[in-house]
């Protein structure tokens, strides 16, 4: 079955004249609903650290994120000690989450997924819509972070509720200064304290960063035209832009996409999303691009249960290595600079990480200093690794210069690629050769107006990103 089943819930007449259907003052208003759940902290009791004593940790670990959780959770669970500091660390994350649900299944977290769709749907136009065999779903924050924080708990992790401010080193160990004016003191400390945190240095202008922003609600409607068994991972159609001239023409140059997790008849995720931009888009007009949108599917939204305003940096370059604080997740440059994504790979490699922790800060306690700095960091980015996030930093170079038309053609192309391709590529599992193979196999498959598009849109980003790769060599 399709997943845009339009014909099905509009007349003919609406669809040829899509302006005729609604003066839409209820879909207009949908942007000034007040959303209606107010997120309650979650009711667990954690331990928490004391201030007025002069403990000592292992890690302090700043942000309780999913990837400071996670990581948290597996260096307690290997014997570190381990402080975890969050203004808020039983508040819910605000973020709607989704993931494959292969890259979650193996690290036992498949039970997370609230609702998980057997296959996902891009619709490339109105015409050319692929339906990809790879179960997708929406992680259950609630149940992830109440998980997490168990662990935590149960393998001795202490919280400290406040903000971090400024961490100050001695040879041996670090200080955390907190608002509340109490210091946490600790061997090692990790930033993870998502993207704005401002400890992790870096050694190159981060000015080649691209962003993702989009605009998404989940809301209970009339109706709408999405099958349940699917999600619709990306839209690209631009039909709704029929009645937008001035939307219409930045749209086919900048352009953004819906993304939509049907979880019933009427109730329902979506998102405006521009992929990567740089400059970031206007906020104001992602949320335009989706009302007109929603007008053209017929959709109107009777309740905004939750409202999600999303921009973050993706690629640029890397953290200084090594430096004292160590950056993990979206402070460590772990976002895919290509799609976005991050958490299943922040929750995978976090026992690598511990792991390193653990032969510098273990009983035996070996390591220290700067080779602790460098064994951390170099576990988590040993030189493959940091090899394959210059080629999806080629990736996002690639997508920045491609416009609407461009954008659609490469899809069509990427989306046909053997699966072992396109999953590893958007799950960061391809070495560098397999990355390299995975170039050759888009180019012998692709349109040949989209190797057209490759050969006069790839040259300058491939000399960067070779560039790059020569830096690291030396
Ligand atoms: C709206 C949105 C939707 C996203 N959707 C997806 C998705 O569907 N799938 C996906 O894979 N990725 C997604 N991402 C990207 C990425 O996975 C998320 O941003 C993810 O939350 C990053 O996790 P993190 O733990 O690194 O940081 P965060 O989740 O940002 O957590 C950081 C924590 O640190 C705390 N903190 C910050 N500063 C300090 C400080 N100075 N002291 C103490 N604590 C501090 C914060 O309060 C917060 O609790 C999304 C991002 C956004 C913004």
């Amino acid at each position: 079955m399709s997943t845009l089943q339009l014909p099905a819930l509009l007349t003919a007449g609406e669809l040829r004249h899509p302006s005729r259907r609604t003066k839409c003052s209820s879909l207009r208003s949908f942007l000034d609903l007040t959303p209606v759940s107010k997120p309650e902290p979650l009711t667990i009791d954690i331990p928490y650290h004391d201030p007025s004593s002069a403990h000592r940790y292992d890690a302090a670990i700043i942000g309780c994120g999913p990837a400071g959780l996670r990581l948290a959770e597996c260096a307690a669970a290997r014997g570190l000690r381990v402080c975890c500091i969050d203004p808020a660390p039983l508040s819910p994350w605000p973020n709607n989450y989704g993931a494959w649900l292969d890259e979650l299944h193996p690290l036992g977290l498949a039970s997370i997924f609230d609702h998980i769709w057997p296959t996902a749907t891009i619709a490339i136009d109105g015409d050319n819509i692929k339906h990809l065999s790879r179960p997708y779903g929406r992680v259950n924050r609630s149940s992830l972070k109440t998980l997490l924080l168990e662990n935590c708990t149960t393998t001795g992790v202490r919280f400290h509720p406040s903000k971090a401010w400024n961490i100050e080193h001695e040879e041996l160990r670090s200080s955390v200064s907190c608002s509340d004016g109490s210091a946490v003191t600790a061997s090692l400390v990790i930033d993870a304290g998502g993207f704005s945190t401002p400890f992790i240095e870096y050694d190159r202008p981060r000015n080649r960063r691209g962003y993702q922003i989009a605009h998404g609600i989940l809301a209970e409607v009339n109706r709408h035209p999405f099958d349940l068994n699917q999600m619709l991972l990306m839209d690209w159609s631009d039909a709704h832009l029929d009645n937008e001239p001035h939307l219409r023409a930045h749209n086919a140059a900048i352009p953004t996409f819906l993304y939509a997790m049907p979880f019933n008849e009427n109730l329902v995720f979506l998102e405006e999303t521009s992929l990567v931009g740089r400059p970031v888009l206007d906020y104001s007009e992602v949320k335009k691009r989706m009302v007109a949108r929603l007008r053209h599917l017929g959709i109107k939204v009777e309740r905004v249960l939750e409202e999600e305003k999303c921009l973050f940096p993706m690629g640029g370059p890397l953290p200084r290595m090594p430096q004292r604080v160590m950056g993990y997740g979206g402070a460590g440059g772990m976002v895919h600079p290509s799609s976005g994504y991050q958490i299943a790979r922040a929750l995978a490699l976090a026992p690598e990480l511990a792991e390193a922790m653990v032969e510098c800060l273990g009983s035996t306690r070996m390591i220290t200093g700067k080779s602790m700095n460098c064994k951390v960091w170099g576990s988590l980015w040993p030189a493959g690794r940091r090899w394959e996030r210059e080629y999806y930093c080629f990736g996002m170079e690639t997508l920045l210069s491609l416009d609407l038309k461009q954008t659609r053609r490469f899809f069509d192309a990427f989306f046909n690629l053997e699966p072992r391709y396109w999953h590893g590529f958007m799950s960061s599992r391809l070495s560098i050769t397999e990355l390299a193979q995975l170039s050759l196999s888009l180019f012998a498959h692709a349109s040949w107006k989209s190797r057209v598009d490759v050969v006069t849109k790839c040259p300058l980003p491939l000399a960067r990103m070779i560039g790059n790769l020569a830096l690291q060599a030396i």
